[in-house]
Order: structure tokens, then C-alpha cells, then sequence
């Protein structure tokens, strides 16, 4: 069964290379939408229609299903952003060596979205049905926060029972069970401006006020229970002998569970609301805009399928937490049975470094395409029992 990959390894690893080369970056729209056009024909190829979100801004998102989809219960999500500028591939173009796979995006997530690819062909060419049972969304804006694409997953979600999440599997191959949430703030702190020499007295430093806020806003960060503020960016002030009128924060902030996303946010709201250096004023804007991905009963449930489903081929699938964010918390957030970093083994995310493993490439592609068999059949029986 495993013999159809193992044939088309080159032609993944050449697939990826061409995708690999094309600049992706979540802020180049051009480029997003040039990696979905060859996505798209590949789609197109085995009878998939695609539904073309357009989108000025950011690269279009895409829903895929087969033109004979029966019942998608089965979501998959891929997005083809990546996170880093024009000009990178040029730099560092894709190329292979001792095994590994380099290049920027190459494991997050343009080799996953070869496998997603690969594993839907495997079900095609195999004439196994379970590729009538998966709708597909191919986003463009994942690595800012989905700003997009999270209402599209968002509904997509409600009809479904499954979603896999296409993110690369950690370096020690374990996949994603669980993932912080977390959201972003920005402080725009106004004071009022003087001369710091002239009549200091008639001053009120913003900047002092946005000190005083970062201070307190670092206090709420608590390592052991996940929970981390970070204020990542300050800006302020126009000249240094005069008294700020202005000064912006922005803060980046992560946490483990529901509880903790709104037992913080109403820390930070409180916060900004009393003033530490008086006269000052904040307006606070952004919040928490990715929950948690927490291991519940439901995504357990999905996890320890996978589990068998490797088993039954000699894989021996670990799980793990991390601690970045991904669109699973989207459909595991609404009562989807979800699982993330069904991609082949990557390393070095978001960095020059970045690598995919070469050899875990037709694995977990395997794994995946037996999962969406089996979750196609465990759909079936649900189906037959709703209808008695
Ligand atoms: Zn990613």
C-alpha cells in the first residue's frame, strides 16, 4: 500500500522544491496566490473543485472538495504562508543534503502541503472512497493570526467531525496534542507634551506611564502555569527635552487554557483602566484571538485513533505540547476532534536553519492517508446509525 509514495518520493520532493522556491510570505499576496494556482491544478487534476476566496490584502484562501464529496466530515487545514520576505528563496533556494530538506517554509508548511497532497492522491489512485469525505482549506494568512481565514475555518467547523491540522511534526516526530492560545495588545498611552525645560511642571510623560504599565503587565506572566505577557515592541516620544504626549506598547500574550485567556484578559483591561501617572489616558486594543488547543476528552479520542492507525503500520506515533499557536484551536475550540502537526518531522521553525526530515515524508503521509481511511469509515457508521 505504502509502495505508491515510496514511487513518487521524487516527484514530492521535486513538488516542494518548486514551492519551497516561491517567496510566500503571509504579506505577499502575489506569491501565496502563486503557490495555491499549483496547488489548485493539482486538486483540479483528480476532480476537486475549488472555491476561490478572494481576498485584496493578504493571498486568497481556498476551500477544496471533490466534485463527488459525499459526506465531509474531515477537515484538513494547510496554510501557504510563510513568515519570511521577498528575496529568501533567492537567498537560500531549496536543496537537499545528508537527508534533510532546506529552505525557507520548507517544513512550515510547504512539504505539508505536499503530503496532504500526496496522501489525497494515495486514497485517488488506491480507489479508496475517503477522499470523497475531506473538505480542505488552504489559507494564506496563518502565520498573523488568520485574520482572514479563521471565520472560513470557523464555519467550515461546524459541520464537521474532524479537523487535522497540517502544521510539521516536532524534530523528536511526536505530533501536536495540545497548544497554547494567546492574542496581541497594543497601548496607545497619551500624556501631555512640554518642554523638559523650560516647564517641565506642565508635562505628563507618557512614556513614564507606558514603564509603569509594562511593569505590571510582566507581573501577570507565570511560567509554571503557561501563562506568559510580554510587552515585545515600545515606541515613544519625539525629541529627548521634551515631555512624551504619545507612547504605544505592543504585548504579545500566551496562555494554557479558557480560564486563563479570560482570567487575563480582565488583568490587562484593569490594568490600563487605572492610571499609574495622573492625566494620563490608554486605549487598549486586541485581545486573545487564538484559544487554546487544550488535550480534552474529544481530541483524545482522535489522538489515540492516530495512535492505532500508525500502529497498524509499525509507526509508533508520540504526542506533545508546544507552546506556539496554530489554527487547530479554531475547530478544537468549537467541539471538533482535532489534532495538529499531521506534516512531515521539521525543525528550526521560522528560522534560517529551517529543515524538513526527508525520510519521514512518505511515513507521514501514509499515516495520514490511513487516517482519513479510517475516520471515512468511523463517519460511515455514524451516518447509518443517525439515519435508523
Ligand atoms: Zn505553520
Amino acid at each position: 500500500m505504502i509502495e505508491y509514495l515510496n514511487k513518487n518520493l521524487n516527484d514530492m520532493l521535486e513538488l516542494i522544491g518548486k514551492l519551497v522556491n516561491i517567496d510566500s510570505g503571509s504579506k505577499h499576496k502575489a506569491g501565496i496566490d502563486k503557490v495555491g494556482k499549483i496547488l489548485i491544478d493539482e486538486y483540479k487534476k483528480m476532480g476537486f473543485t475549488i472555491e476561490t476566496q478572494e481576498n485584496n490584502k493578504f493571498g486568497n484562501n481556498l476551500i477544496i472538495k471533490h466534485e463527488d464529496a459525499i459526506d465531509t466530515k474531515i477537515l484538513l487545514i494547510a496554510h501557504m504562508d510563510t513568515v519570511f520576505p521577498v528575496g529568501t528563496a533567492l537567498e537560500r533556494p531549496f536543496k537537499i543534503k545528508d537527508g534533510l530538506a532546506f529552505g525557507p517554509g520548507v517544513a512550515d508548511m510547504k512539504a505539508s502541503q505536499v503530503t496532504l497532497l500526496y496522501a489525497i492522491k494515495h486514497l485517488y489512485e488506491t480507489n479508496d472512497d475517503a477522499y470523497k469525505n475531506v473538505i480542505i482549506i488552504l489559507n494564506g494568512d496563518e502565520e498573523i493570526g488568520s485574520p482572514t481565514s479563521r471565520k472560513i475555518i470557523e464555519n467550515i467547523s461546524k459541520s464537521v467531525d474532524y479537523a487535522l491540522v497540517m502544521e510539521p511534526a516536532r524534530k523528536d516526530g511526536s505530533i501536536v496534542s495540545s497548544r497554547r492560545g494567546g492574542g496581541r495588545y497594543t497601548l496607545n498611552v497619551h500624556g501631555k507634551a512640554a518642554h523638559s525645560g523650560v516647564a517641565p511642571e506642565e508635562g505628563i510623560s507618557a512614556i513614564e506611564e507606558l514603564a509603569y504599565k509594562t511593569i505590571k503587565l510582566h507581573k501577570l506572566t507565570n511560567h509554571k502555569k503557561g501563562i506568559s505577557v510580554s510587552v515585545g515592541i515600545i515606541a515613544g516620544g519625539d525629541a529627548v527635552n521634551m515631555i512624551p504626549d504619545s507612547a504605544t506598547g505592543y504585548v504579545d500574550v500566551r496562555v494554557q487554557s479558557e480560564e486563563q485567556s479570560v482570567e487575563i484578559n480582565e488583568k490587562i483591561e484593569s490594568i490600563c483602566s487605572i492610571p499609574d501617572v495622573k492625566g494620563t489616558t490608554i486605549d487598549l486594543e486586541g485581545g486573545i484571538n487564538r484559544p487554546p488547543m487544550e488535550l480534552d476528552e474529544k481530541n483524545q479520542k482522535l489522538l489515540s485513533l492516530i495512535k492505532e492507525v500508525g500502529d497498524s503500520f509499525g509507526l509508533t506515533v508520540t504526542d506533545t505540547h508546544t507552546g506556539g499557536g496554530s489554527d487547530a484551536s479554531f475547530p478544537s475550540h468549537l467541539g471538533v476532534e482535532t489534532v495538529d502537526g499531521m506534516g512531515p518531522i521539521g525543525g528550526k521553525l521560522h528560522n534560517e536553519g529551517e529543515y524538513m526530515e526527508i525520510d519521514s515524508l512518505v511515513e507521514r503521509c501514509f499515516l495520514l492517508s490511513q487516517t482519513i481511511s479510517k475516520l471515512s469509515e468511523e463517519t460511515t457508521i455514524k451516518t447509518m446509525s443517525h439515519a435508523k
